[in-house]
């Protein structure tokens, strides 16, 4: 799958090296975790349901428990009168039953009588709306018929007893959560939170706040690769910015490891610089799998391992990097999370002018516009690795194929949303 490049060193193909850097990470540990910290986490295990939903038959209406043949000849101006039994308020269990010629008052909610088999509105009573608890009646008028069934929520008709409700890597919604709840858990089985942690790197960098020295830019992959990767649910680890020195960036690594990293992110210090000494320290104390992919922005990207632990050095352009860890790092901390691969929806749109591209897989920085129904791709400012403001302006991504050199107006193109 590699390209050959004059100087002879492969560039790896983008899916390939998703590929490979998949097929080296494994879902983090489990652990059960109660209900109500699960919103958002990652169930690692099938959950199934032990009884059907809801657990019995129900009314689903405020009004009285018939037998519909009772009622077959009511109407609008035919009233049937019938005996009241007896009162079913929600949550309790009706002991008596209803026989020929017989009604129970009966809430939304609340278990059918044995006897019944259809529930009349209140609506459709001589009854109020507004009648008290103690204003049981002990006749009812009905003026409607119903059919066997009618306004009666049956046992099993959510679910019945066996069924899978929430597959295993499912991402716990509010709604799952309700679910959970009425099936009776109080804890549920979940992956871990991996454990991610991030270094920049380069005698050059500052943080916000400080002074800048001559040369001096201010540090932005720890801000938007920090962000990213708390989005992709991990937590995450600031390892800070080490100075181009390798005592020193092996400190940094060396802190991610004793701190229980399950995967290391860095920038810069990838490359063939003199003082890109990252990729010299994986090759002496890790593992280079790779570092050279055939994309733009970003080639110089280096896979491997620190000591034991996974390491992916993003290079140090501040959209390189980004771009770099929506192809690799978002997938691959799903993995360790336990999520499946394809994170990202994938639409097309329309070119609205030409696009020149090198060859290189090109995830190029584009704004979509909705235009009579079809998507619209216009690129956004400068394309250069470093230019973080025309990412700022996107919306999206737009990928020019590996091979591909120019895109002509009005060819339809993959894209990527940005929307998180
Ligand atoms: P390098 O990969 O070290 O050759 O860096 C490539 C370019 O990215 C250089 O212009 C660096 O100054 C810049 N750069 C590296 N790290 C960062 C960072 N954390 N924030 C902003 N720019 C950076
Ligand atoms: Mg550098």
């Amino acid at each position: 799958m590699g390209i050959d490049t004059p100087s002879g060193s492969p560039l790896l193909a983008v899916s390939e090296a998703q590929k490979q850097i998949l097929s080296a990470l494994q879902p983090v540990q489990t652990t059960t975790i109660p209900l109500e910290q699960a919103a958002g986490r990652i169930l690692c295990a099938d959950v199934s349901v032990h009884e059907d939903l809801p657990a019995f038959a129900s009314s689903s209406m405020d009004g009285f428990a018939v037998r519909a043949t009772d009622v077959a000849s009511a109407g609008p101006d035919q009233g049937v009168p019938l005996q009241v039994a007896g009162d079913i308020p929600a949550g309790s269990q009706p002991t008596f039953r209803v026989g020929a010629g017989q009604a129970a008052r009966i809430m939304t909610g609340a278990p059918m009588p044995a006897g019944a088999d259809a529930v009349i509105p209140i609506e459709d009573t001589d009854q109020s709306i507004h009648a008290g608890v103690s204003d049981l009646p002990g006749q009812v008028i009905v003026f409607r018929r119903v059919r066997p069934g009618e306004y009666v929520r049956p046992a099993g008709q959510d679910l019945r007893r066996g069924t899978t409700v929430l597959p295993a890597g499912r991402q716990i919604k509010p709604q799952d959560l309700g679910l959970l709840s009425i099936l009776g858990l109080t804890a549920v089985p979940v992956y871990e939170l991996p454990r991610v942690a991030l270094m920049s790197s380069g005698n050059e960098l500052a943080t916000p706040g400080e002074m800048l020295k001559p040369g001096q830019i201010r540090d932005a992959n720890t801000y938007s690769l920090g962000a990213l990767i708390q989005n992709s649910g991990a937590r995450l680890i600031h390892l800070g910015i080490a100075r181009d020195d390798p005592r020193q960036i092996q400190d940094l690594l060396d802190s991610a490891v004793s701190q229980g990293a399950d995967l290391i992110i860095t920038s810069a210090g990838v490359s063939v610089g003199a003082y890109d000494y990252v990729r010299q320290i994986i090759e002496k104390d890790g593992r280079l799998t790779f570092w050279r992919v055939n994309m733009r922005p970003g080639k110089p990207l280096a896979f491997g391992a620190y000591r034991q632990v996974t390491l992916i050095g993003l290079p140090g352009n501040p959209v390189s990097a980004f771009i770099g860890y929506l192809v690799f790092g978002q997938p691959a901390v799903r993995r360790l999370a336990g999520l499946p691969p394809a994170g990202r929806r994938r639409a097309q749109a329309i070119l609205a002018h030409d696009v020149e591209s090198d060859g290189r897989e090109s995830y190029l920085r584009a704004e979509i516009t909705s235009q009579d129904g079809r998507l619209t791709a216009r690129l956004t400012g400068h394309q250069g690795s470093g230019n973080l403001y025309s990412l700022v302006q996107a919306n999206a991504l737009l990928i020019v194929p590996s091979g591909v050199k120019s895109l002509p107006a009005g060819t339809q193109v993959d894209i990527w949303p940005l929307d998180d």
